[in-house]
């Protein structure tokens, strides 16, 4: 049996930020994760200044590629309106694999199945025994699926389903494009450049309102290659994508039961207008690590609930998933 004050099920953002903090504070910690570092996430790697701030990383400290944008376009029912702003795009692929190795705890490779509580204490599949439980395993975290999901189900209607591919391009045009409700699609398709010749380009949506109108994403990530070839955007690209869901801020964010805390995807914490779930993962995953230092109450009410700033959002284009 592997004894361990915290253990962490998870080395995505929200995994590895609980385990940074922890580890600062001298407080003994592993991670459990189904796969090695680095890993593929999908993910378009949209982040903002506020992520790079929580993680107190300096721009020029960052070892990998980081991508500054001075704008955002925001394409909406046929208008283009370009945003001053800064944000970054990076790959998660290197992102997650450089906060894990920052975090400096010892991570092992293990597909976290069965997980008792035991008097005090949790043990994970007869091997692993810890006081503190963090489940950062994304969407389908076996931490929420044991000890959350009886009590707080996360609302179907916030379930959003996306496609992505990530691939090298010599691409043209270096800023971000944003395209919402195209098609009638429940959300937006972006087209992210990244440092280094890569793109990401991908589609998300909520999944029950493509239901409702019989709308497979498959047939809005066609309309969408069509439309970035249309656009020379990307050409003569053979295209391999991703798919994945996870769920939008939820109305009731219960974040611990007992010893047992949950964070990032696996609380559904993505924000409700632009579907940004890194800082809100990174945020939950500071806060769980501090509540299991100082005992404090665990509480998810300060992580960002939206991406845009308000004032954006009350003015008369609104978009929101
Ligand atoms: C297509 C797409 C595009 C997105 N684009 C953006 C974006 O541009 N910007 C943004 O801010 N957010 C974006 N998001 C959301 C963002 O990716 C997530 O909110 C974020 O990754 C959540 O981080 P996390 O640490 O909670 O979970 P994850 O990053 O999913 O990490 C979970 C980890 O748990 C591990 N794990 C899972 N199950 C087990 C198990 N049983 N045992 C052991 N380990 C396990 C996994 O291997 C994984 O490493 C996007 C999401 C999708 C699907």
């Amino acid at each position: 049996m592997i004894d361990s004050e915290v253990i962490i099920v998870g080395g995505g953002p929200a995994g590895s930020s609980c385990a940074w903090v922890l580890k600062q504070h001298g407080i003994q910690a592993i991670i459990l994760d189904k796969k090695v570092f680095p890993r593929h996430k999908t993910c378009a790697g949209w982040i903002t200044p506020r992520v790079l701030k929580d993680l107190e990383v300096v721009q020029d400290e960052y070892p990998y590629g980081l991508l500054t944008f001075k704008r955002l376009n925001f394409h909406l029912y046929g208008m283009n309106i370009p945003v001053k702003t800064i944000q970054y795009s990076i790959r998660r692929y290197e992102f997650d694999y450089w906060l894990v190795k920052r975090a400096g705890v010892p991570i092992k490779e293990h597909v976290v199945g069965d997980i008792q509580r035991v008097r005090d204490y949790y043990i994970i599949d007869d091997m692993f025994r810890c006081k503190y439980l963090v489940g950062a395993g994304g969407t389908n975290c076996p931490v929420y699926r044991t000890f959350f999901r009886g009590f707080y189900p996360r609302s179907k209607g916030k379930l959003i389903i996306a496609m992505e591919e990530e691939f090298k391009y010599d691409y043209k045009d270096a800023d971000c494009h944003l395209w919402f409700f195209e098609n009638k699609l429940s959300g937006y398709s972006w087209y992210v450049p990244k440092e280094h010749g890569f793109v990401n380009v991908g589609i998300g949506g909520k999944l029950q309102s493509m239901s409702s109108r019989g709308k497979a994403i498959q047939t809005h990530w066609d309309y969408f290659v069509r439309k970035l070839e249309g656009l020379s955007l990307v050409k003569n690209h053979r295209f391999n994508p991703y798919t994945y869901s996870y769920y939008l801020r939820q109305n009731r964010v219960k974040g611990r039961v007992h010893n047992a805390f949950i964070v990032g995807d696996a609380v559904g914490l993505a924000t409700l207008d632009m579907g940004e779930g890194i800082g809100p993962s990174i945020q939950s995953g500071i806060l769980a690590a501090r509540s299991i230092i100082t005992g404090e109450r665990y509480s998810l009410k300060s992580v960002a609930e939206y991406s845009l700033p308000r004032i954006l959002l009350r003015k008369g284009s609104r978009p929101r998933y």
